[in-house]
């Protein structure tokens, strides 16, 4: 195992112990499209212990632009068997753990408490404030991320430390949720890296995470920004637990 993650050890703020740390550390990705994919390469190559994958699709040939964990050859098969594949054929020592499932209200619990840290790869904002409830209820760690076009954004949720995906946009009722967008590759993996370097801050208590910060980040002008931002006192999700 540490050989091959010894040019992760070699960084004087992971070595030995970090790198078991990261070793014993539990993922659940939800969502295993293209930022999915892009978090799951990392982890891999991080050496995340396990990792569980929960995705109810299958792939489709509109999803290759981005997708790049999943095949031509996989067209029409399960987004979790092509992930799990992708992972054992990577490091064969990784856990994973399939989820082909809609996350509902009621069909999590028995799965969220398995991970220490969720990562929101979903695509849809119904999906993502449901994941965001979830996780504010459960005390999980909930590391958010949305992308679009040339554009893409990351914050990380903690309850009661931070303000949750509700405080920063309560009003998601004219989202049209059917309307597929466009979206680039290149956008996505660097917003899914970052993703992945939270889990590796936050998993060896690094300074700068992004708690209560959105992090932007257009590759149409290469404009960075982190943005504070309050929890809302009267938010419906995060005061409640
Ligand atoms: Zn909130």
């Amino acid at each position: 195992m540490n050989e091959i993650f010894s040019r992760n050890i070699l960084i004087e703020k992971i070595g030995k112990e970090g790198q078991k740390k990261l070793n014993n550390t539990k993922v659940l990705v939800a969502g295993l499209g293209g930022l999915g994919s892009g978090v799951i390469a990392n982890l891999t190559s991080l050496g995340i212990g396990t990792i569980g994958l929960l995705d109810c699709d299958k792939i489709e040939k509109t999803n290759l632009n981005r997708q790049f964990i999943h095949k031509y050859c996989d067209i029409g098969i399960e987004k979790t068997k092509s992930a799990q594949n992708w992972i054992k054929n990577y490091h064969p020592e990784i856990k994973t753990y399939a989820y082909n499932l809609k996350l509902d209200e009621y069909n999590y619990t028995n799965i969220i408490q398995n991970y220490d840290i969720i990562v929101d790869c979903f695509d849809s904002y119904v999906s993502k404030f449901l994941l965001n409830k979830i996780a504010i209820k459960n005390n999980k760690i909930l590391i958010h991320a949305g992308v679009s076009e040339f554009q893409g954004q990351v914050t990380t949720i903690i309850n009661k430390q931070t303000p949750c995906l509700n405080c920063l946009f309560e009003d998601i009722k004219n989202l049209n949720e059917y309307e597929v967008k466009g979206i680039v590759s290149p956008i996505i993996n660097i917003i899914a890296s970052i993703q992945s370097n939270e889990i590796i801050k936050i998993i060896l208590n690094f300074d700068n995470i992004l708690k209560g910060k959105l992090l932007t980040f257009s590759l149409f002008n290469y404009k960075l920004n982190i943005l504070n931002f309050e929890r809302n006192k009267n938010c419906s999700i995060c005061n409640e637990h």
